[in-house]
């Protein structure tokens, strides 16, 4: 028995049928660059791969070729083999703690809080509209990215905003991530063998955040109103001082949309480098590029600038954990923030760290005053599980 998990984005649809019991990707597919000329379409089930390059022509055509695949290749969707099907949303404003089976009332929701997740709620809704039509049976959930964060405190939810603005257009910290840092904070939990840890999570992919983690409950995390906020990112600015919006506006000439298509799209590591691979921006450093060195200290910098303050707001720190494309697979990345934190007695083993693994594992040596840890994340798996406990 299994869980389709859908990840629906503005020009792509990632799936994954998981067994949430074993954890195992039965079957995993990626329809790209749709309503494009060269859109590509590639199902993977054991070692059968098939490729339909072309034109798909919207979310719809994409989702009915890719569950054709599923007949075509394996495993068939029908005579119940799915009990579920989980959606990835991003923002699930004030309304979502948890996971929801979708009706057309929590439909709707994810549809009025558009205007919070621009770049991502329109791309999620159009992928939930295809699957439930395309599959009625089965019941759908949906597992939103900002549900981790409802609980955080208001002292780190709350910005300092003129309330009543605030309030009209529901500015706060929602966070994003959510299903990750959930998800890592339990594994670290089950591998330390303590559920009272302060944790500080750190998913660092091409979108970048951190969270912290006191005995299983969130009480603060970098992305905000969006996931725009905090880190430095792949192609995100994270934090910057609010008036280079007006300075830009005002002296640059620059209109909202061009900005939010700057700060989102050509920041980050691309906007300093060029490139938004981490992976490139290293071998970059590698060959002497100053304005790629400068980048990663950036990085880096702004990493332990939020270690700091976490382990302060949280009176103190028992684990930090790595997580995500980087922070699985970055060594230097981590001896480089790491290194920066041996003033506070954090320290790990080089040669662990230096290990390839994908396994999750602990790096600090035994006299580090703070665990550390590499834990891949799994956000299909956790969405798999998430919907089973509401089927
Ligand atoms: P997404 O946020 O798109 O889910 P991932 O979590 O898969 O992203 O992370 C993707 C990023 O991970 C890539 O952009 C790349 O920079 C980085 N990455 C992957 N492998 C390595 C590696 N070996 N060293 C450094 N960075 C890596």
């Amino acid at each position: 028995m299994s869980v389709l998990v859908i990840n629906s984005g503005s020009s792509s649809i990632k799936y994954q049928l998981v067994d949430p019991d074993t954890g195992e990707a039965v079957a995993t597919g990626l329809v790209e660059r749709i309503g494009e000329e060269n859109g590509l379409i590639r199902h993977t089930y054991g070692d059968r791969v098939r490729e339909i390059e072309g034109p798909v022509a919207d979310h719809g055509v994409g989702l009915e070729t890719a569950i054709g695949l599923f007949e075509e290749i394996g495993p068939s969707l029908t005579d119940g083999a799915i009990r579920a099907v989980g959606h990835r949303v991003v923002q699930g404003g004030k309304y979502f703690d948890g996971p929801a089976l979708i009706d057309d009332a929590v439909q709707a929701k994810i549809e009025e809080l558009c205007p919070l997740a621009p770049l991502h709620n329109p791309a999620h809704l159009k992928g939930i509209v295809v699957a439930r039509r395309l599959l009625p049976d089965v019941p759908h959930v949906v597992v939103f990215d900002t549900a981790f964060f409802q609980s955080l405190p208001d002292e780190a939810a709350v910005y300092a905003l003129d309330r009543d603005i605030a309030e009209r257009y529901e500015v706060r910290r929602y966070g994003a991530h959510g299903t990750s840092h959930h998800y890592v904070s339990g594994r670290v939990a089950d591998i330390l063998g303590r559920d009272d840890l302060r944790q500080i999570v750190l998913h660092l992919g091409n979108g970048a955040s951190v969270s912290a983690v006191e005995s299983g409950r969130a009480v603060e995390t970098s992305m905000g109103l969006t996931p725009l906020e905090g880190l430095v990112m792949g192609t995100r600015t994270g934090d910057i001082d609010p008036a280079v919006v007006f300075h830009l506006a005002r002296v640059g000439g620059m209109s909202i949309d061009e900005l939010d298509t700057l700060f989102n799209r050509g920041s980050g590591l691309k906007g300093l480098t060029g490139e938004n691979d981490m992976r490139l921006v290293r071998s970059m450093a590698a060959a002497g590029d100053e304005r790629a060195r400068t980048a990663l200290d950036v990085y880096a910098h702004r990493i332990v600038k939020y270690i700091g303050a976490y382990a302060a707001t949280m009176g103190g720190l028992d684990a930090i954990t790595f997580t995500a494309g980087v922070g699985e697979n970055d060594a230097d990345l981590r001896a480089d923030v790491i290194g920066r934190l041996e003033p506070f007695g954090v320290k790990i083993n080089q040669e662990l760290n230096a290990a390839r693994s994908k396994e999750p594992r602990i790096l600090s040596t035994a006299d580090s005053r703070v665990a550390v840890l590499v834990v891949p994340t799994n956000e299909e798996l956790a969405i798999a599980r998430q919907a089973m406990s509401l089927v």
